[in-house]
């Protein structure tokens, strides 16, 4: 039986609602909208070993590894004493694709329920229409901030992983980041910065900033991170894997947010050519399409006027590369888009990639390790390992594996030179 608790417009005033972290970049911006739409909102930060012991308490132990960790994360965090519990809700994102992401929430409710804490209301986030609750709308204005937030954070992370590598002052990337999200909020508070002409001027403005910064260009090696989406980018996830890159002088490329929702919409303009399926949904979906197709087109070419910084070759590019070994219906999970996030970094000269795969996802394991072989007979150079990561799995035993992919990239990258 359902415990959805209503989360009402009298909670909507008093409440805390607390989201799990992913991305920190994105999700900060994201958080800062919600704030500004007049939302009492919190990251949250808790980590460390509590967490997935949460996880592993309350939620059965062949779930996806994303799910125990956000769910984890959420009970570490209601369970700390550091919220009125009773005055607390939870957000959490429903994909509304046909993975187990668009049940989350039921888990969470069932985890809820376990820990005795099933009157804590959970709001769904999702574009769908799914699970709507009276105290939470995102309106037209906030998603369109929520839609810009997504981009500038794209841009942000893709230039500051660009220069952190071979920034002359240490940590000068990250502190334009911080300077960039605080300006980039109060414009949105002041209801700026989201609207077509804002949006080039404040991305323009971001590149010149990080053009500005002063590299020492040496030589290193190269490594992309692929992967499910949650695991891709979340350090609690991925046991902090790009610090860890960093801390072995590699340069690392992680591909946007964008291309997960540029995906998650062509998927159903893809299934009226593979099923024929028409209607107003397909006709709304193309003109989104469109929508994002240009605003990424629009960054894009703002990093190549504007810097010399490397330019992503952009979705119709990837959607390209990826049918040349897979076809476009594979859509659970990350399906196709993994495969080809592998391949246009090769590409583009990351030849060694590092495909995060998390416990109990097949899709993932199919369209990530699954298709290493396949993406060899295109990409012979490509040094690509595939990690797992569960809630046994050892930091050490990861980090072993991630450090004889470099051990190799090195080789070749003193054989090129
Ligand atoms: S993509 Fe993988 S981790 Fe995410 S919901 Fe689907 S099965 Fe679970």
């Amino acid at each position: 039986m359902s415990n959805k608790v209503i989360f009402d417009k009298e909670m909507a005033k008093e409440y805390t609602i607390l989201i799990p972290m992913m991305c920190p970049i994105h999700f900060t911006l994201l958080k800062n909208v919600l704030i500004n739409s007049k939302y009492r909102v919190e990251l949250l930060e808790n980590t460390g070993h509590s967490v997935v012991e949460e996880g592993l308490k309350y939620v059965h132990n062949d779930t996806c590894y994303p799910a125990l960790l956000v769910i984890g994360q959420m009970i570490d965090a209601l369970k700390s004493g550091k919220y009125d519990v009773h005055k607390t809700a939870l957000i959490i994102t429903q994909t509304g694709g046909g993975c187990r992401a668009s049940n989350y929430i039921y888990l969470l409710r069932k985890a809820l329920k376990k820990a005795d804490l099933d009157f804590v209301p959970v709001i769904s986030l999702n574009f769908s229409g799914l699970d709507s609750q009276p105290g939470f709308k995102i309106t037209l204005n906030m998603l369109r901030k929520m839609l810009a937030a997504l981009l500038y954070g794209d841009l942000l992370m893709d230039l500051s992983n660009q220069t952190k590598a071979y920034e002359v002052n240490d940590g000068e990337a990250m502190r334009l980041v911080d300077e960039w999200i605080s300006k980039l909020s109060s414009l949105f508070k002041e209801n700026k910065g989201y609207k077509a002409k804002d949006l080039e001027k404040y991305m323009v403005m971001i590149t010149k900033d990080f053009a500005k910064i002063k590299l020492k260009r040496i030589p290193k090696v190269k490594v992309g991170i692929v992967g499910e989406i949650y695991i891709k980018y979340s350090s609690l996830g991925n046991n902090n894997l790009e610090d860890f890159l960093k801390s072995q002088d590699a340069e690392v490329r992680v591909p946007g947010i964008m291309g997960f929702i540029l995906y998650s919409i062509y998927n159903t303009i893809e299934d009226e050519k593979l099923y024929g399926i028409k209607g107003l949904k397909t006709k709304l979906f193309k003109i989104a399409y469109r929508y994002m197709l240009n605003k990424e087109k629009m960054m894009n070419r703002i990093i190549k006027e504007n810097s010399d910084f490397m330019v992503s070759e952009g979705f119709e590019a990837l959607i390209e590369k990826a049918e040349k070994v897979i076809g476009l219906g594979t859509k659970m999970g990350e399906g196709w888009l993994l495969t080809g996030e592998i391949m246009e970094l090769v590409d583009s000269g990351f030849k060694n990639v590092i495909c995060t795969q998390p416990f109990g996802c097949l899709p993932n394991h199919i369209v990530g390790k699954g298709m290493v072989r396949k993406i060899k007979e295109y990409e012979n150079d490509a040094n690509i390992v595939a990690i797992d990561y569960d809630p046994s799995a050892t930091s050490v035993n990861q980090e072993n594996r991630i450090k004889l992919m470099l051990a190799i990239g090195k080789e070749n990258l003193e054989k090129k030179d």
